[in-house]
């Protein structure tokens, strides 16, 4: 699988991560989807209402008005974006979560070194998502 991420988009989630730092950032991201490619359009970042540095949740409803309004425009829903005070890497908890989600993309920024990092659980597995930046 393949993410494609304009750079606009990595910058506002850079921004968003280094602001609320050791706080984990968090959001949703939508846009067009193919079998092998996942192309953002659009970038929605939410609270993480756990305040939390290891662990994050987004209001329910954020989530659902987001989700319903991007369908209208033709946006689908590709994955959920957090950022960690610590290496880019999915946590124990990440990976539980993950397996709820489905198909979708797991983005982790480390709000430490500002690498960046995906992940998607393909047939109960952990893989990693390549990202391209254009
Ligand atoms: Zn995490």
């Amino acid at each position: 699988m393949n993410l494609r991420l304009r750079r606009n988009h990595l910058k506002l989630l850079k921004e968003e991560a280094r602001k609320v730092h050791p706080i984990e950032a968090c959001g949703i991201f939508f846009g067009r989807t193919s079998l092998t490619k996942a192309v953002v359009e659009k970038v929605v970042l939410a609270p993480n209402i756990l305040r939390s540095s290891t662990r994050f949740e987004m209001n329910p409803e954020t989530v659902v008005n987001a989700i319903l309004e991007s369908e209208k425009k033709g946006l689908h829903f590709i994955g959920l974006f957090h950022s960690h005070p610590a290496p880019a890497t999915p946590s124990l908890v990440d990976v539980k979560f993950m397996k709820l989600w489905g198909d979708a993309i797991w983005l982790i920024l480390s709000s430490t070194d500002d690498k960046i990092a995906a992940f998607q659980i393909k047939d109960g597995k952990l893989e990693e998502v390549t990202i391209e930046v254009k």
